[in-house]
Formats: C-alpha cells, sequence, structure tokens
C-alpha cells in the first residue's frame, strides 16, 4: 500500500484548527480533514465520483461503502455521505450490490406467500441473526420485513420497508443470501396493486392525460424558454399540504 500522502483538493473551506487525519482511499494514503464525511473526504483527497453517488443527503442509497480501521479486523459499513471519517480507514466504495432480482410480471402474481417464496426462495433460510436490521442505515426492522414476507404479510412487509433506499447494505452481510431490498420492493408492489384500494383522483388524471387534456398547455410550455419556464415555477401556486405532507385533495381520494 502506498504511503502517498497528497490531499489535492481544495474545495472544502475548513474550520480553523481542523485536525488532519491519515485515511486510505484506493489504497493510498491521504491525510484528510477529520471533520468530513466520507464523501467529502475523497473529493477533498482529489477524486471525482462518477458512480456510488447520488443525492449527498442519505436518501438515494447510492454510496455504500465498506471499511476497515487498520488494526482492527471488523469491517464496518455505512453511507458515503452520512458517515465522517475516522483516523486509518481503509475505504471501499461499492457501486452496486449485486444482488439477485427476480424477473416476474406483476399482472401475473398474487399476493400470497408462495409467490415470495417461488420468486425469492432464499427467504426461507433466514437464521434470525438480524445483522441486516443492524446494518441497516435506515434503521428498518429488515429481519422484521423478511418474516413477514415468509409468512405472506405483504402489508405490513410493505410498510415496514417503505423508508428502504435500497443501499443493498443487509444484503452484504445475511448469510442466507437474502436480497432483502428486492423481497420489499415486490412486496410494495403487491399491495400497492392488490392490497390498498386504488386512488381515485390518480385514475382520473390518467384519464385526462389520455383524452388530450393537458397537450396545449405541455406544448405551449415546451415553447418557453428557460427564463420563462423559471418565472413560471417561482410565480406557481403553491400546493397546500397539512402537517402529515397530504394534499387535502389526495387524502380525500385515498
Ligand atoms: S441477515 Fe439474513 S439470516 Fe440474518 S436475520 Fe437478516 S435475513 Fe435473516
Ligand atoms: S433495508 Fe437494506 S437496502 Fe434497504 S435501506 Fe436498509 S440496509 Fe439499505
Amino acid at each position: 500500500m502506498s504511503t502517498q500522502t497528497i490531499a489535492s483538493g481544495d474545495r472544502t473551506i475548513l474550520p480553523e484548527g481542523t485536525r488532519m487525519i491519515p485515511v486510505y482511499v484506493m489504497g493510498k494514503k491521504y491525510m484528510l480533514p477529520e471533520t468530513l464525511t466520507i464523501q467529502k473526504a475523497i473529493e477533498y483527497a482529489g477524486y471525482q465520483y462518477i458512480r456510488a453517488c447520488g443525492c449527498r443527503g442519505g436518501i438515494c442509497g447510492a454510496c455504500p461503502t465498506v471499511w476497515r480501521t487498520m488494526g482492527d479486523y471488523q469491517l464496518h459499513f455505512g453511507l458515503a455521505c452520512q458517515t465522517v471519517i475516522e483516523e486509518n480507514m481503509v475505504l471501499a466504495q461499492l457501486p452496486f450490490f449485486p444482488a439477485n432480482r427476480a424477473e416476474y410480471k406483476l399482472e401475473e402474481l398474487a399476493p400470497t406467500a408462495e409467490t415470495l417464496v417461488a420468486l425469492y426462495p432464499e427467504i426461507l433460510k433466514c437464521v434470525g441473526c438480524n445483522t441486516c436490521t443492524r446494518a441497516c442505515p435506515m434503521d428498518i426492522d429488515v429481519m422484521g420485513y423478511i418474516n413477514n414476507a415468509m409468512r405472506g404479510d405483504v402489508g405490513r412487509a410493505a410498510k415496514k420497508s417503505f423508508d428502504c433506499i435500497q443501499c443493498g447494505m443487509c444484503s452484504a452481510r445475511c448469510p442466507a443470501q437474502i436480497a432483502h431490498y428486492h423481497v420489499a420492493q415486490l412486496c410494495r408492489r403487491l399491495y400497492a396493486k392488490y392490497i390498498v384500494p386504488a386512488a381515485k383522483h390518480t385514475a382520473s388524471r390518467v384519464a385526462e392525460v389520455e383524452e388530450g387534456k393537458y397537450d396545449s398547455a405541455l406544448e405551449a410550455l415546451t415553447k418557453m424558454s428557460a427564463e420563462e419556464l423559471k418565472e413560471l415555477y417561482v410565480a406557481r401556486e403553491a400546493e397546500p399540504f397539512d402537517s402529515e405532507g397530504w394534499e387535502p385533495e389526495d387524502k380525500a381520494n385515498l
């Protein structure tokens, strides 16, 4: 491993007295400001993210990172945009996690345990170790939703996994090789298609779109300049949301 100690990035304004600490990126040692997240530290070291970076706010799940600290045998997992660097971290980015994703047509499925087990038989191999839950940066009860899926409780699995950002860190640790987030996504799809009542306002809006109600407005928008579009956006009528984030009309239509 190289002991090169350059840190070429200078885009970050650092508070006075910020300590520089050694961190290994791509096998090279860099002295980096201790206050930075892994994501910012890697950029500070001069790297540009092409993959493994998305929203930068802990929501998209694109930046899972594996690290070990020198002298410690344990592997750690976390989101690069949410984890602050530590001395002697050895970092490895995961551009994506190559978990198995089953092929299916939602229209041909039923929301049952049989469906889930047929597409993801590995869920029956869960040993109840709870490693997946401990690995989750969103504090989701991952083992819980896999257990729900095993029993065919699609609704509970869908609701429990609602905040999943598909980072894959649960699947990276699972001794049963379960692709948790794909199982969860299937549960949410089944739940939305077969269990929750259809949203009436969505159906009526789709019908309006198909009838061409918005064609002329859309055409007018496509002919506007960027400046005109910005002005229109700023002057738009703000949508009314209640304290739970619902529009009154949407809530009434659920
Ligand atoms: S990590 Fe895998 S085996 Fe362990 S509880 Fe989670 S799903 Fe089950
Ligand atoms: S359930 Fe798994 S894929 Fe989803 S956010 Fe948690 S660790 Fe990431």
